[in-house]
């Protein structure tokens, strides 16, 4: 009894992550076309037909851009909270009335024995939320598109076996670059996007060093790159006496294409 865990992409062009328990597979966010993600979904010999639910983190275009394509072709159930719907109702299309399906953020339910917890997290849209996901002993923790991690998503997120957290920008770069000052104000802000030191942060308080998997998600084309990322990151864990070659496994996603596929 394990998990398959996947990022089929991560990165504000579109964002999909893929798990799979031998009794059911969901996607999280579902931020490109219909074709894109079919197309990456055959890079892991996956089918779209396969997958029996999407859950959604919230309701900006590179988490949803391809949810409501997906359910009306392959008549899958989608599931968000109620804020979310109505953010993204018409960004989605029309969905059959059975594929609509509401929980309440910070409330535990079931997928086929995946216990799933949708948290709260802090970024400019309705009600977002990061997803836990538990399957006999393993957990998988999906946190992106948050400001700031306060100590309930600490507490929701601790003893993963995966953690796919964002890594959105280094603060120098983004603050050097070409974007606009209101843009980069919305960025840094508490609803804006976690950086590479917030990320690194947060994982040296929750982290155990017991093998756990660490994936940097949504990194920023503009305003960070992958071996700043990884380099922030593992130098300031390390600082905490945990090793990314002995007892923590540090990988990257990506804008482009798939990560690896790691069974838990
Ligand atoms: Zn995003
Ligand atoms: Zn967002």
């Amino acid at each position: 009894m394990g998990i398959k865990f996947c990022s089929l992409s991560s990165g504000s062009s579109g964002n999909c992550q893929y798990i799979e328990t031998d009794r059911v597979r969901i996607l999280v966010d579902s931020g490109f076309s219909g074709k894109r993600i079919e197309s990456l979904l055959s890079s892991i010999n996956v089918r779209p037909d396969e997958i029996d639910y999407i859950l959604v983190t919230h309701e900006h275009i590179d988490h949803v851009k391809g949810v409501g394509v997906l359910s009306r072709k392959y008549d899958i159930p989608i599931y968000a909270n109620e804020k979310t719907w109505i953010s993204m109702a018409c960004l989605i299309g029309n969905i059959d009335d059975k594929n609509i399906r509401i929980f309440k953020s910070e409330k535990a339910f079931e997928l086929e024995g995946l216990g799933v917890y949708p948290f709260k997290i802090s970024h400019d849209s309705a009600e977002p939320v990061g997803y836990c996901f538990h399957y006999g002993n393993i957990k998988i923790s999906i946190m992106t598109d948050t400001g700031w991690v306060n100590d309930n998503m600490k507490e929701a997120i601790k003893g993963s076996s995966l953690y796919l957290i964002e890594s959105n920008h280094d603060v120098q770069m983004l603050k050097e670059g070409s974007y606009p000052w209101p843009l980069k104000q919305r960025i840094l802000s508490t609803k804006g996007h976690l950086s590479n030191m917030d990320a690194a942060r947060t994982l040296a308080e929750v982290l155990r060093g017991n093998g756990e998997i660490v994936l940097l998600g949504h990194l920023s084309k503009e305003n960070n790159v992958p071996e700043v990322a990884y380099d922030t990151v593992r130098e300031y864990i390390e600082g905490y006496g945990f090793s990314v070659q002995k007892n923590i496994t540090l990988d990257l996603t990506y804008r482009d294409k798939a990560s690896k596929v790691y069974i838990l």
